[in-house]
């Protein structure tokens, strides 16, 4: 019940500049983030590559209003990919790229948000490594997905995401496959109309088993973006029947959360894939892990009274 009205407040700037002011809530903050700049982020990197876990890593910010901010996104990756080149990771580090931070919501976005992340997508291939388009709200679904093809075409490994709590998503995921794109698959985490998007978490958890059965029979390679248990073993069983290898799909969890059971499937074979958010700008990344698990909120406001 919550979940709705936080992740309304997470477009709040109102309640945007009270939550980021609080000296606390950048305590509680930290537990989702590894750093507010490179120089903290990058030996985090490291430290999770010693476990065996590979990242993908996320300059935060979104929704700009100003194409020089976009330059600043831009810039930011750029910044990022060359103090990891030295790590040598290659494909262990890729980014994950929002486009509304690279001006997609502006006028002419479409073609900006391309533009704009054109030379990170080559700065990343130089250093053996790539890009995944992070989903934003259902209305830059389309620019997204277009924008991925016409990457692919010169850099078949960048990545495109796909949410299941989307009625188009099965359809979607078929395309995809089919193309043999390296899919992210995640539930949504953003707030959706009924008109789009299923309103029941059981009927999201089953599409995304349906979407899951798609991508692993495809040609392409999933990148299974969940924290749930259950659809972590169905991943697997579904995998096997496939008759994919380890090394022909990928887990996905964010940072902070289920540590322990990240490291496990790493221990177990599986590549674990981080994904590692950095930076100033963290108020809506922030608010949507909030509205995803009340545990979470608890945590943040009995931090909050507890001091
Ligand atoms: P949930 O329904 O949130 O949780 C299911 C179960 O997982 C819980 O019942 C519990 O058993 C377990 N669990 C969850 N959290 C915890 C915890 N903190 N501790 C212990 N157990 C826990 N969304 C987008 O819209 N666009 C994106 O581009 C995007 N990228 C993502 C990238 C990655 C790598 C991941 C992991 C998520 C991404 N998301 C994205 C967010 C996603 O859409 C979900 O909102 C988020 O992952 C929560 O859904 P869940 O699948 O983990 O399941």
């Amino acid at each position: 019940m919550l979940g709705p009205v936080i992740l309304a407040a997470s477009r709040s700037d109102r309640l945007r500049r009270i939550v980021s002011a609080a000296p606390v809530t950048k305590q509680v903050v930290t537990r989702f983030i590894a750093g507010e700049g490179v120089a903290t982020t990058v030996p985090a990197v490291r430290r999770m590559a010693e476990h065996g876990l590979d990242v993908t890593l996320d300059v935060l910010g979104e929704d700009i209003t100003d194409p020089t901010e976009a330059l600043r996104a831009r810039d930011a990756y750029l910044e990022l990919i060359e103090a990891l080149g030295p790590l040598g990771l290659g494909p262990r580090a890729e980014m994950s790229v929002k486009l509304s931070s690279f001006g997609q919501a502006l006028p002419g976005g479409h073609d900006l948000a391309l533009a704009n992340v054109t030379p990170v997508v080559e700065a990343a291939t130089a250093i053996g490594t790539t890009v995944t388009l992070d989903m934003e709200d259902h209305t830059t679904v389309d620019s997204t997905l277009a924008i991925g093809r016409t990457l692919r075409e010169k850099f078949p490994q960048t990545g495109a995401v796909v949410q299941s709590y989307l009625f188009r998503t099965e359809d979607d995921c078929r395309a995809l496959a089919e193309e043999g794109a390296r899919v992210r698959l995640v539930k949504g985490a953003y707030k959706e109309p009924a008109s789009v998007a299923y309103q029941d978490k059981a009927e999201v958890d089953k599409a995304y088993v349906r979407c899951l059965r798609i991508l692993m029979d495809g040609s392409g390679y999933p990148m299974v973006g969940s924290h749930d248990p259950r659809l972590i073993t169905i991943a697997q069983e579904l995998a096997r029947h496939a008759g994919r290898k380890l090394e022909e799909y990928e887990f996905q969890m964010l940072y902070g959360i289920r540590d322990t059971e990240q490291v496990r499937l790493a221990a177990e074979g599986h590549r674990m894939r981080v994904y590692t958010a950095y930076g100033t700008d963290w108020y809506g990344y922030f608010m949507r892990r909030l509205a995803e698990r009340p545990a979470n909120l608890a945590f943040f406001l009995r931090s909050m009274v507890t001091r």
